[in-house]
């Protein structure tokens, strides 16, 4: 349908003023004034559902955290470079989520930011070079990290020293799914090696969410940092997505495979929306990083960044949200399922409390990929005031993501809008 003038107005200035690289969501952009928990609001006032909005993760402008801010934005905002008490509180709690070995933590102020430190930090460590990653994995936009970040596609080179690994696909591969994935990483390792290149790390989305959600088979995680270790490589866990309580039957990603990584990134949730990222290491990888290496990030845990991080967590405990993903992710999962039995466009659902992949298939036998139909599945949701996207190289795997306060009733609104939608074709 056509976009009211002052959509289509805003859209070209847009245009002008920030270019070319910026990309909208939805056939039809949505025009977003305000939000509110698991709503966003058009200029109209139009209630939309979010589904796929994992940055305000315990939910949009949450009054607890906006309060956080506000209050320490007016009493003190400074960065690392003075004494003070609330990144020192704010390291000891996050530090609390982890396993012993993990205690030292670094703040960044993006994903991306958190990714480069922690390459760094294993360059360091190991004076290799090698990077693994898996076959559609997105890691952030720096230099480094975008050279190993192969969802961008061919417009972004991987670099020499990067060697890729198709994701444990349960869906296609079965039981096999985690063995297959711990070979890919030796064969990877031995073509390092044979390039004379030192392999350096390990580097995996716990959920394997950009190469569309793999959350099976558990243990196959601590296989293979066994075998990077083995090669004299790290293990490293980006948690940006999976981490703070989304996975729902633990807090991070890693710990559902029974893994302790030698260094994990997180950011996105980790301020409600407020940009903290961070790095948390064992404190060998600190060290001989920092013995050598004077790290000062102007923004990187600055009070009022740590005051939004501590209010996070706050909500995340008192509210009972890890909680809620786990039992409100079995429930949404369940229903998922009732629609697979009834739809036969939906091929799998997989997924890990509030973090679940519904992938759509030509026909059941072929698994061929419907990216057609899940993008016109996406945007026929968006008309009807759902939002959510979808994910994997081919598109075809809806990426269900919802906020930690997501209820049953948004769960039934959601599969009821899902089943009218695949109803009618
Ligand atoms: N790692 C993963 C797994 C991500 O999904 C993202 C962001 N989509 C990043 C890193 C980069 O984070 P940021 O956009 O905050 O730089």
């Amino acid at each position: 349908s056509q976009l009211p003038a002052r959509e289509q107005v805003l859209i070209e200035r847009r245009r002008q003023s920030l270019g070319s690289a910026y990309r909208l969501f939805y056939e039809q952009p949505l025009h977003v004034v305000r939000a509110e928990d698991v709503w966003l609001y058009d200029p109209d006032g139009n209630a939309y559902l979010d589904v796929y909005n994992n940055v305000a993760s315990v939910g949009h402008s949450h009054p607890r955290v906006v309060a956080a801010i506000a209050q320490q934005a007016a009493t003190l905002n400074t960065h690392t470079r003075y004494l003070g008490d609330g990144i020192v509180d704010y390291a000891e709690r996050l530090l609390a989520t982890f396993p012993a070995e993990t205690s030292q933590v670094m703040f960044t102020c993006t994903g991306s930011e958190a990714n480069d430190l922690a390459l760094r930090l294993a360059w360091n460590a190991t004076g290799g070079k090698g990077l693994i990653v898996s076959s559609h994995a997105y890691h952030g936009v720096t230099s480094s990290v975008a050279e190993c970040s192969p969802a961008f596609g061919d417009g972004v080179p991987l670099g020499v020293h990067v060697r890729t690994v198709p994701p444990p696909d349960s869906y296609r591969q079965g039981p096999d799914a985690g063995k297959r994935f711990v070979e890919g990483v030796q064969a990877a390792i031995a073509d390092l090696q044979r390039h004379g290149i030192q392999p350096a790390a390990l580097l995996v989305d716990t959920l394997f969410t950009s190469d569309g959600v793999y959350p099976e088979p558990v243990g196959c995680l601590a296989r293979a940092a066994e075998v990077i270790r083995a090669a004299g490589g790290l293990f490293i866990a980006d948690e940006v997505q999976a981490g703070f309580a989304r996975s729902g039957s633990h807090f991070w990603g890693f710990q559902r495979h029974g893994v302790v990584p030698d260094i994990v990134t997180m950011g996105k949730p980790m301020g409600n929306g407020h940009p903290i990222a961070g790095v948390v290491a064992r404190p060998q990888i600190i060290d001989a990083f920092g013995s050598r290496v004077r790290y000062f990030n102007t923004f990187g845990g600055n009070a009022v960044s740590c005051a939004a991080g501590m209010a996070v967590l706050d909500v995340i405990r008192d509210e009972q949200l890890q909680q809620n993903a786990l039992e409100t992710g079995a429930y949404l999962k369940a229903g998922f399922e009732a629609l697979a039995a009834r739809h036969e466009l939906i091929g799998d659902v997989r997924g890990a409390g509030f973090f679940l992949g519904v992938e759509m298939v030509r026909d059941r036998a072929s698994k061929a990929p419907a990216s057609v139909e899940t993008a016109r599945i996406v945007n026929a949701l968006r008309q009807r005031r759902i939002l959510i996207s979808a994910t994997g190289p081919a598109g075809n795997i809806l990426k269900v993501r919802p906020q930690l306060v997501f209820a049953r009733e948004h769960a039934d609104m959601l599969l009821g809008a899902l089943d009218e939608v695949l109803a009618a074709g």
